[in-house]
């Protein structure tokens, strides 16, 4: 390199860098030169994110080579700004010069700009102009060569850390109310990224999704130990993208979750809202997909119940196979409570198994809480396990909470706010400000209740489950634009939490 960093310049006999008296040019002026000549043509924003760490490696008579920091910047570069960085560097340097680029993970040492920008300014304009590939993919199609799997270090190996290891499907009882989901799941621990994919699985909270989801989880690794398993909740998703944005590490993000043989995303209605993040799990999502990996995804409601989820992922959730986990029936609650106990060693009168079976009926995570509790009493002051020490126990397991507000109490306060009636707000008229006010109820309808869109569609005048999507979506993205618009509708979801709370 130190040869090539001391090229010859003077052979230059125009442009910037062989003006008269730039006898001894300094060549670390280049790369700036170059983004003061690009600046021309190309926009502020742009050059800012994706020319701002260039930095020259080399140069002589035939050819440039630059450092970028990353292998995403350079297939990035490569492939959209290449005839327009080899412009800039005939301006430059008087004459055509061959541009090449490579990877110098280097930081530039005037502090990472990438990290005190905004993150969401960061995001927008990966999100506006990211390539949806991996630098394995990249250079894949570079080589045209279609390997069936990445090399990897086994360092890169994601170990299932994160997993319950109770959470098993020995451990796991099948009823009617799962038993699609659990042959399902069985299947594709059999046989990942061929039996369904995805795999979309949702059902109410407790009813045994990240039970299942693990369970795939720990059979994948017994049965093919050389598979990759990535598990992680979408939080986690969101949490590690972000700070990948942040701290610059998009690529090994990328390079991470895109060459994975199973990647497992718990709770993905906490995709809602996170524009950001749906993108880059659009893009995650395609790169297992389109190479026969397995994506196995859980949701407290169905893909198109997931408010603000774009159409391009549910349609795409759908491709493969979406169960659904019911609530348990009183077979299977029984089963669940003798099974449980087993676990524990310890054995339960069938009374009591029936007396908890018919008492709680929600799901699996209640039941469990309550046979937990009844044999922690029993232990701890020595009575037997019997139906009056269940009664006990079970009154004081905490209930599930009432739903939070109601959909009447919801119509109250628009209406009141609004001055209209809920004839108007639930008729026919189109008329923009009754629109806007129906599409209002229906967006704090599905914020502060516990209803589906199909019964908030029922509420607000017998509309289908779309069209509750549409408003939503309305109602998000002016709030997006208008921030006066996103404090109404802040303060119309306090007043209605206030009056909820005075009417119970
Ligand atoms: P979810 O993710 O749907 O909220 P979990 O998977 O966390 O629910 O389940 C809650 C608890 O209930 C866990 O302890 C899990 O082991 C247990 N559970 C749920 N379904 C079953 C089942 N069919 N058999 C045994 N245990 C179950
Ligand atoms: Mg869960």
């Amino acid at each position: 390199m130190s040869t090539e960093r001391e090229p010859r310049v003077s052979s230059a006999s125009s442009g910037l860098l062989a003006s008269p008296d730039a006898s001894s040019p300094n060549l670390d002026d280049f790369p700036a030169l170059v983004r003061a000549d690009l600046e021309t043509r190309i926009r502020r924003d742009k050059l800012d994110t994706w020319f701002k760490h260039l930095t020259l490696a080399s140069l002589n008579d035939k050819e440039v080579v630059f450092a970028v920091p990353s292998g995403f910047v350079r297939d990035f570069l490569t492939r959209n700004h290449l005839a327009e960085l080899r412009r800039a560097v005939q301006n430059v340097g008087g004459h055509a010069r061959a541009v090449r680029l490579i990877v110098n993970p280097m930081r530039p040492t005037d502090g990472d700009a990438a990290r005190r920008a905004s993150v969401e300014a960061v995001l927008d304009k990966i999100t506006e102009e990211a390539p949806p590939l991996t630098s394995y993919e990249a250079e894949q199609r570079r080589t045209g060569e279609k390997r069936s799997e990445p090399s990897r270090a086994p360092e890169n190996f994601i170990k299932p850390t994160s997993l319950n290891p109770a959470y098993t499907f020995e451990s796991y009882v099948v009823g009617v109310c799962n038993r699609l989901s659990h042959a399902a799941a069985l299947a594709i621990g059999e046989n990942p990224g061929r039996a369904y994919n995805p795999f979309f699985i949702h059902g109410g909270v407790g009813l045994g999704k990240t039970h299942l989801l693990q369970a795939i989880c720990h059979a994948v690794h017994r049965r093919h130990p050389g598979k990759q398993v990535a598990y992680l909740s979408c939080e986690e998703f969101t949490n590690q993208f972000i700070n990948a944005v942040q701290g610059g590490k998009l690529d090994a993000f990328r390079e991470r979750y895109r060459s994975v043989d199973v990647l497992v995303v718990d709770d993905v209605q906490f995709l809602a809202n996170k524009d950001r993040t749906q993108d880059e799990f659009f893009h995650t999502f395609n790169a297992l997909y389109n190479s026969h990996r397995q994506v196995v995804m859980s949701s407290d409601c169905a893909p198109f119940e997931i408010p603000t989820l774009e159409e391009r992922l549910v349609s795409r959730f759908k491709w493969g196979l979406v169960t659904q986990l019911e609530a348990p029936c009183y077979e299977t609650r029984y089963a669940i409570v003798q099974r449980k106990a087993k676990a524990r060693n310890v054995e339960i009168p069938d009374e009591v198994a029936r007396y908890i079976a018919e008492t709680i009926d929600t799901n699996v995570r209640e039941l469990e809480g309550a046979v937990v509790k009844l044999l922690g009493v029993a232990t701890l002051t020595g009575r037997q396990i019997s139906v009056p020490v269940a009664q006990e126990v079970l009154s004081s397991v905490p209930r599930p909470r009432p739903r939070r507000v109601t959909l009447d109490c919801v119509m109250n306060v628009i209406a009141r706010e609004f001055s209209l009636s809920p004839r108007d707000i639930t008729g026919k008229s189109r008329v923009s400000h009754i629109s806007l006010t129906r599409q209002l109820g229906m967006y704090l309808s599905r914020h502060h209740t516990d209803h589906s869109l199909e019964e908030i569609g029922r509420f607000f005048g017998n509309r289908d489950h779309t069209t509750v999507i549409y408003g939503l979506t309305k109602i998000k993205k002016r709030m997006q634009e208008d921030r006066n618009f996103q404090a109404v509708v802040e303060r119309l979801g306090q007043r209605m939490l206030a009056a909820q709370q005075q009417m119970s």
